[in-house]
């Protein structure tokens, strides 16, 4: 599966400029090939064709279906729904699906043993998806590795908190994380553990998707309101 969806995904990346040349040589290509190819298949699927924009979010059906409405269907503050929307979105089913799931990416670092500071990190970085004036400057931790520590933040600063929750991970993190299984004398694999920390990430996504589309259809739905408003004011209504 790796054969069709990863140079879909770089090629995506490349295109609309997400990535620099020094990015695509930060991001833990290997780890993400075993990502994807570990998912399962609706996942194997889903990943390169919502990361490209290409699964069902407002913008994309007004284009396909002039009749279908453009907008977030979960806020009423987003008039054209794209998929970098998806796990920005300020309606509360959005928040509490985002709390949920980064509080439980949190609770997966720590069971797998996780670099204290790593964990840390890549927990405080994630906020930033949702909460871009945060920035990199105001994640704070500290490692016994400071050097290596520091490498490894501006490496996956490149690839941006939007690119961590698409499992863009920097190849440095593996390193540190290594010497860290080493000095607790954890037998853990590093290529697994970065493997399955990928697919954490790549499925908080994912649930954020399938909250928009439970939200979507339901009589919540900022389109529900929008088309029952619109039926209200017919004159036979
Ligand atoms: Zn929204």
């Amino acid at each position: 599966m790796e054969l069709v969806s990863l140079p879909a995904l770089w090629a995506y990346w490349s295109s609309k400029d997400r990535l620099s040349e020094q990015s695509i040589r930060e991001v833990d290509w290997l780890s993400l090939a075993r990502a994807m190819k570990a998912l399962p298949a609706n996942l194997q699927r889903w990943t390169p064709k919502h990361i490209s924009g290409m699964t069902g979010v407002g913008k994309l059906l007004a284009i396909w279906n002039r009749s279908a409405m453009s907008s977030c269907p979960r806020c009423s503050s987003c008039p054209v729904e794209d998929h970098l929307h998806v796990p920005r979105c300020s309606a509360r089913t959005a928040a509490a699906e985002w709390s949920k799931r980064h509080l439980a990416f949190r609770t997966w670092m720590q069971t797998q043993q996780t670099a204290p500071e790593i964990e840390v990190f890549l927990f405080e970085y994630l906020k930033i998806v949702r909460q871009p004036s945060l920035g990199v400057t105001t994640v704070r931790a500290w490692s016994h590795q400071l050097h290596l520590f520091r490498s490894a933040i501006s490496s996956q600063a490149e690839l941006g908190a939007q690119g961590l929750l698409e499992g863009l991970v920097s190849h440095k993190w593996k390193h540190l994380q290594a010497l860290h299984f080493s000095y607790i004398g954890s037998k853990k694999s590093t290529n697994l553990w970065a493997s399955r920390l990928i697919q954490q990430l790549i499925r908080i996504g994912h649930y954020m998707w399938k909250d928009r589309n439970q939200l979507a259809h339901s009589e919540d739905s900022s389109w529900y309101t929008a088309r029952k408003r619109e039926i209200d004011s017919l004159p036979w209504a």
